[in-house]
């Protein structure tokens, strides 16, 4: 069993563990079906998605007439694979047009991971060769661009900062300037995620972006949320989406007491993929995000 599925099928043991029991009952009827519908409406599937799901099973479980426990898991297991949906492009944009660096600006609210994903990603991608600069635009906290030199060095790789309370779209611009400058692949750039007002972050994240494109286009902007946070995470989801076109999504913490059927939710509700899961708190938690991967981790 692959890390990540492990780590999954813990993190996501609620539901795994009630999907498991009921399959492994001796007689798959009705009643199983009813109670598999309920386990999944409680894990932030959503009723919608989880209606859909339920009215695929049932009719091509009454046209198989199945009573097998490992066909119904088997039927299971594709139409929760269908709905987390294989086929969208789930890879980073981090290829910048006519040898500018790729510059992905990571939003959400404190807490949700920023920082800690940030780190992640530098370091899978210096782990793949490429050179980068980290933008430390969160500029209202001090431990928050600390956070992330902290990370760069770890990594290998330079934090421009600016001063405490400084203009976080002009740290942001200093960051693809340098990356500009010295040809690196890819600009990371971590921002403030105060939820104080809708205007004041539209104009904080619009103006950022905004700057940084005099240099070079924004090439992916992920939104990280924290998947323990369940509906609230989705409020938050929509919110950011209003104020800046979100292209990718990151789910963190699926380690902890998340309920993973969140994932559904999330890229219905902004149309853009989960491209990548953190699993943890250290450096080496972030996986690249699959449906087939995630759904057998439910699955175990
Ligand atoms: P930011 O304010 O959005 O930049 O959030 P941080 O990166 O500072 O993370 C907030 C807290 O969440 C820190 O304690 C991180 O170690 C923790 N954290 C981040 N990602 C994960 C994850 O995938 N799993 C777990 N368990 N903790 C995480």
């Amino acid at each position: 069993m692959s890390r990540l599925r492990r780590r999954l099928a813990g993190s996501n043991n609620a539901l795994a563990s009630a999907l498991l029991g009921l399959l492994a009952r001796d007689r798959i009827d009705e009643s199983t079906w009813d109670d598999v519908e309920e386990t999944l409406i409680t894990s932030d599937l959503g009723v919608g998605p989880t209606t859909e799901l339920m009215g695929n099973l049932r009719r091509e479980l009454s046209i198989d007439g199945v009573q097998d426990p490992a066909v119904a898991r088997a039927k299971l297991r594709a139409e929760l694979i269908k709905l987390v949906d294989p086929t969208l492009d789930r890879g980073l944009r981090i290829t910048g047009a006519d040898g500018q660096p790729g510059v992905v600006m990571v939003v959400g609210v404190n807490g949700t991971g920023k920082t800690t994903t940030i780190g992640k990603i530098a370091r899978l991608l210096v782990a793949e060769g490429r050179t980068l600069v980290l933008g430390a635009a969160d500029t209202f906290r001090a431990a928050a661009a600390d956070q992330l030199a902290t990370w760069g060095s770890r990594v290998g790789v330079q934090t421009v900062r600016g001063p405490e309370g400084g203009d976080p779209a002009s740290v942001a611009f200093d960051a693809v300037a340098q990356g500009v400058a010295q040809g690196v692949d890819v600009v990371l750039v971590d921002t403030a995620g105060r939820l104080h007002t809708k205007t004041g972050l539209m104009d904080e994240l619009g103006k950022i972006k905004r700057v940084i494109e005099k240099k070079a286009p924004v090439t992916e902007v992920l939104l990280v949320i924290d998947a323990t946070t369940g509906q609230n995470g989705l409020i938050q989801a929509r919110i950011f989406s209003d104020v800046v076109a979100v292209t990718g999504i990151v789910l963190t913490k699926l380690d902890g007491s998340a309920k993973g059927g969140i994932v559904v939710q999330v890229q219905r509700e902004l149309g853009v993929p989960v491209k990548l899961i953190g699993l943890g708190e250290g450096a080496d938690d972030l996986a690249p995000f699959t449906a087939e991967g995630f759904v057998d981790g439910l699955l175990g």
